[in-house]
């Protein structure tokens, strides 16, 4: 049988403080995302980008920074994208099908029936 590594954290006042200072600033973080999520303050940019309301306003495309292929899932047309987060769609199947950019969702958030 082979040892297992048992990950233990540091536990330590500074640690603590960290911790809770790192909770409550996402905390807020989310809670203003949230709100832009809801009222959509740009959404002219936001539709000028393609893209649904949780791609625009969540922060969650957290990408590597590397040249990366990709083809769209609806055309397979092929393209090169400077970094790792690669779109679902082209600009062009996105804006004729009215779906986000980044995941393909509707862009409204409406539930389609059809695909476009
Ligand atoms: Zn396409
Ligand atoms: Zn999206």
């Amino acid at each position: 049988m082979s040892e297992r590594v048992v990950q233990r954290r540091l536990y330590d006042l500074f640690a603590v403080q960290s911790a809770t200072e790192r909770a409550q600033s996402y905390t807020e973080i989310a809670i203003k995302r949230a709100e832009r999520m809801q009222t959509d303050p740009e959404k002219t940019k936001r539709r000028k980008a393609g893209e649904c309301r949780w791609c625009f306003y969540s922060g969650a495309k957290l990408a590597g920074q590397a040249f990366t292929p990709w083809a769209c899932a609806r055309c397979d047309a092929q393209f090169s994208h400077p970094n790792t987060a690669v779109p679902a769609l082209c600009r062009d199947c996105a804006d004729k099908a009215k779906l986000c950019v980044t995941c393909m969702g509707d862009r409204e958030g409406r539930r389609r029936k059809v695909l476009p």
